[in-house]
């Protein structure tokens, strides 16, 4: 923590010069990271200690449960977040007692390589975290290394030839995928807090975060003007390169090519961009933040990851509907509810496909370490961060002790009708937990004990 507290410029420096991201943006993957370190501090260590748990109808037996760490755990990470999503792997495995190596994105090697550094700094062994630059052939041979788990964050589409490869060799998977998470602002919804909370959740890091939002349902009551004010609010932000910009770049021209695609394919269905709708300059990486009426859920503007900074805008009539709107994807990682009636908004989350919600609140899951990551459907298994974030470091070791001191168990070899009798008494016990089970069961395990001895 300490050495991340005095080296947070230069990795904010680094992540910037990867990225492009604005100077918040890049020094908030610092603030996120020390946070999981030092929740982990305090949590891990209880968390993972072994468990007792109860040995049952064999109270004579002692038995619990150990965490064992897997080994080496190989981490392949994306470009978005280039120092926190390998962070949060890497500090999780290390505290559950594992190596890690490291594969980043080909686009962002060196904010990887200076995680690296940091750990060395830090004075941990320097072979305990190894990071290994390339393309993504060399995450397909991280994966057929011989590393014991893989833990992937990346594109759905490379979430399923990792699983393919790690089938191989039955290596687990722990897969962080894509998403096309909704923002749902209800009839009653403040639109002073939702209009500006879910530009803020569409446009972080130019829509280039895992929980971005990619869809907004809002209410035909209020659809007018939440348009007319988001629409206000996208013309104001400053666009570009700079350091003090709102909305920077995208990380690179394919990226660009993938927004361009799904907003021209839009509008030529028939939809309309009130502000944006292309790039700030022929050829730039700067893609203007648009917003998009007239959308139908068909585009794929509203059903593929679009990771831009993009917002379209659909109308619903009821609650209903617009459940049935969010949940209309083959994805399932976050969504926002708006609404001033938290438990009507705590009441439509949990209809929702979505393995994380917010209530009048958007990206702040990421900045609480103890909330887990992870999602449903096409956008993957497996936690990151939260303890069980932890739990996926280490596997368990289930430990017994039998302390009876007998030479044999009464159900062991030779069979005979007392066993039959024994196994009736300890069903009776356990299906009546009351005293005359127990009286049963006790009487048939004293008859067992006359016969063979202790
Ligand atoms: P990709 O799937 O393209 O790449 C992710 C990582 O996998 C990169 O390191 C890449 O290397 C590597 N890779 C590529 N091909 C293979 C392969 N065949 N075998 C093993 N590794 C391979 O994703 P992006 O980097 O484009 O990241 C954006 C995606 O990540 C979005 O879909 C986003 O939603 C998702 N994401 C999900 C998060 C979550 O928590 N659910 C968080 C953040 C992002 P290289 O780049 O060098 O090709």
């Amino acid at each position: 923590m300490r050495v991340l507290g005095r080296r947070a410029d230069d990795v904010a420096d680094v992540v910037r010069s990867e990225t492009g991201k604005p100077a918040a943006e890049a020094l908030t993957e610092v603030v996120v990271s020390v946070d999981l370190l030092r929740f982990y501090a305090k949590k891990g260590p209880g968390h993972l200690r072994p468990r007792r748990v109860g040995s049952g109808w064999m109270p004579w037996k002692k038995a619990w449960v150990e965490r064992v760490p897997h080994g080496v755990v190989g981490a392949i990470t994306p470009w978005n977040y280039p120092f926190i999503i390998p962070m949060d792997t890497v500090v999780a495995a290390l505290f559950a007692g594992n190596a890690v190596v490291l594969k980043p994105s080909e686009l962002t090697p060196l904010s990887a390589l200076l995680i690296g550094e940091l750990c060395t700094e830090a004075g941990l062994p320097s072979d305990l975290v190894r990071v290994v630059t390339g393309d993504g052939s060399t995450g397909e041979a991280l994966i057929r290394s011989g590393v014991d788990r893989i833990v992937f964050t990346g594109s759905t589409a490379t979430g399923r030839r990792v699983m393919a490869a790690a089938a191989e060799t039955l290596t687990p998977v722990t897969l962080e995928l894509g998403g096309k998470d909704p923002a749902i602002v209800l009839d009653d919804a403040d639109l002073d807090r939702a209009v500006p909370g879910v530009v803020f959740g569409a446009l972080f890091n130019a829509g280039q975060t895992c929980l971005s939002v990619e869809r907004v349902l809002v209410a035909r009551s209020r659809y007018d003007e939440f348009v007319r004010r988001a629409t206000e609010l996208l013309a104001s932000l400053r666009v570009g390169t700079g350091v003090d910009v709102d909305v920077g770049p995208l990380v690179s021209r394919a990226q660009v090519d993938v927004v361009e695609r799904h907003v021209t394919q839009a509008v030529a269905g028939g939809a309309r961009a009130l502000v944006g709708g292309g790039r700030q300059a022929p050829g730039s990486s700067v893609f203007l933040p648009t917003l998009l009426v007239h959308v139908k859920p068909s585009m794929d503007v509203v059903s593929a990851e679009s990771f831009g900074p993009l917002l379209p805008v659909l109308p619903f009539d009821d609650d209903d509907e617009a459940v049935g709107l969010a949940n209309e994807s083959r994805y399932g990682l976050f969504a926002s509810v708006w609404t001033r009636d938290s438990t009507r908004g705590i009441r439509v989350a949990r209809r929702l496909h979505a393995s994380g919600v917010s209530i009048n609140d958007v990206l702040s899951h990421y900045a609480v370490a103890g909330l887990p990551m992870g999602g449903v459907g096409e956008s993957g298994f497996g936690r990151r961060r939260g303890l069980e974030g932890l739990d996926e470091m280490a596997r368990t070791r289930s430990m017994l002790v039998d302390r009876g001191g007998r030479r044999r168990e009464p159900w062991w070899f030779p069979y005979g009708a007392g066993q039959i009798r024994l196994i009736r008494a300890v069903l009776e016990w356990r299906v009546r937990r009351g005293p005359a089970g127990l009286l049963a069961f006790a009487r048939s395990m004293a008859r067992r004990r006359e016969r063979h001895g202790a």
